[in-house]
């Protein structure tokens, strides 16, 4: 009798961000040609996101088709296996997967479900705030603030006008920053030159706790960035909380200032995807799984935990890396190398990162850059961030249509038709 062919080992990847889908893509690229192992990704959706480009969807300048690009895409590069649906439960000891009704049985797995809003336990700003971490946010916020226009167009009275053309964006992180800058640019350079309403009645409010915007950058880019946004008109509130929401206000610092307003945008916090509770692993106070300096799970190897679910410090620098795209990339990047490593019988290596740098759009040809230690600001920031992001967005189709989409914004206004 022959031998028992062996079958091919069996990696799982849950969730397609950017750490999932560069983890499925190395998987793919190492493997090529080889039987050592199959691949499957799991995700609630069937697409990969694009997020630092949503705050660009929400204000009109660019679409879902620039940001999204299908798993299945990928499918007909190698040997990709793509189920659609939600991870439910995790059974490390028999080494299978919930996901709905189905069970998936892995020999290596890959946790990379990301993080959602977290609104410190206040129901009032989660049931009135506003998110953006999804297309489908992205495309609500953008209708929101066109019906918001047409609403104020026919609202006779000043007051309740005003409460109308009042945006409050929560968090000055860089999605915050974003976000009130592009809507800020939407309304300037597009609504107020199609809708009949007072400029002095807009007011667009930053609020954070803190005591500067953009707490990871460079001190000068950070000065950059709020004396950009103040020279706009944005109001930028630091050591500022908001504590409260209703249908027609945002309430700060417990209720020492109310802001009448139909719109709370919140990138104010966020946790690690509620699922990853169930895992059974340790974990910090903010719930990021704790793992080993090669991305696992001490007590299952054959399980890594990366991007922003994952604590992994940076030894050099004694602290936890931060939840950032180019972080989770490198994760993703770093854990399918492993991977590989364990089926051709070699040991892990250490995940380690050195920042090449920082960037955020700020709008109207503007952005802050910091690249290597030399930064930029204003329109050649804007050129450097247009040429990093076009280099990192994923899909050739994707990047021609960014390229195409920029030409025609030069021409001509934005679409401003808006679902009711
Ligand atoms: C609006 C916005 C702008 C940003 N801008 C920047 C920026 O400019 N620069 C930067 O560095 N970072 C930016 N970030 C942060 C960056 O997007 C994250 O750090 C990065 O996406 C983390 O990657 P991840 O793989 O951990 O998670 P994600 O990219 O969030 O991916 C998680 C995946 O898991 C899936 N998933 C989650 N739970 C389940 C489940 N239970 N079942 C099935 N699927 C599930 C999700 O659908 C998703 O595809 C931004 C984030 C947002 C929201």
């Amino acid at each position: 009798m022959g031998a028992t062919p062996m079958r091919p080992a069996r990696v799982v990847v849950l969730g397609g961000g950017f750490s999932g889908l560069y983890a499925t893509l190395t998987l793919l690229k190492e493997l090529a040609g080889s039987d050592l192992a199959e691949v499957t990704l799991v995700d609630r959706r069937n697409y990969f996101t694009f997020t630092p480009l949503l705050p660009e969807v929400a204000a009109g300048t660019l679409g879902p088709s620039h940001v999204c690009y299908p798993f299945r895409s990928l499918s007909k590069k190698g040997r990709l296996h793509f189920i659609q649906g939600e991870v439910r439960e995790f059974d490390l000891d028999e080494h299978v997967i919930g996901i709905e009704n189905l069970a998936i049985p892995y020999d290596y797995l890959v946790v990379a479900l990301g993080s959602t809003p977290y609104f410190f336990g206040n129901q009032e700003l989660e049931s009135h705030g506003l998110t953006l971490t999804s297309v489908a946010d992205a495309l609500a916020i953008r209708n929101h603030v066109i019906r918001l226009f047409e609403r104020a167009v026919v609202e006779r009275d000043p007051i309740r006008r005003r409460q109308l053309l009042t945006i409050v964006v929560v968090g000055a992180g860089p999605s915050g920053v974003e976000i009130v800058a592009e809507l800020h640019h939407l309304i300037r350079s597009t609504l107020l030159a199609y809708y009949p309403v007072d400029a002095s009645e807009v007011r667009m409010l930053l609020v954070d706790g803190e005591d500067r915007i953009l707490p990871h950058f460079a001190r000068e880019l950070t000065d950059a960035g709020r004396t950009q946004l103040v020279e706009r008109g944005i109001d930028v509130k630091l050591m500022t909380r908001v504590t409260g929401a209703g249908a027609q206000h945002v309430e700060l610092n417990a209720g020492r200032e109310i802001i009448p307003t139909r719109t709370l945008i919140w990138t104010g916090g966020t946790v690690p995807s509620p699922v990853l509770a169930r895992l059974p692993a340790k974990r910090t106070g903010r719930g990021t799984v704790l793992v080993d300096e090669c991305l696992r799970l001490p007590d299952h190897p054959e399980v890594y935990v990366i991007g922003d679910g994952s604590h992994v410090m940076d030894r050099r620098h004694e602290r936890p890396y931060p939840p950032v795209a180019p972080v989770a990339i490198r994760q993703g990047v770093r854990a399918a190398a492993n991977i590989v490593n364990a089926l051709e019988g070699r040991g892990g290596e250490p995940f380690e990162f050195d920042f090449t740098g920082n960037l955020v759009g700020l709008g109207g040809g503007m952005a802050l850059v910091n690249f290597l230690g030399i930064t930029f600001h204003g329109r050649l920031g804007w050129w450097v961030y247009r040429m990093a992001y076009l280099q990192r967005l994923v899909g050739a189709k994707n990047k021609a249509l960014l390229v195409l989409t920029l030409g025609l914004n030069a021409l001509f206004d934005r679409d401003i038709s808006c679902e009711t």
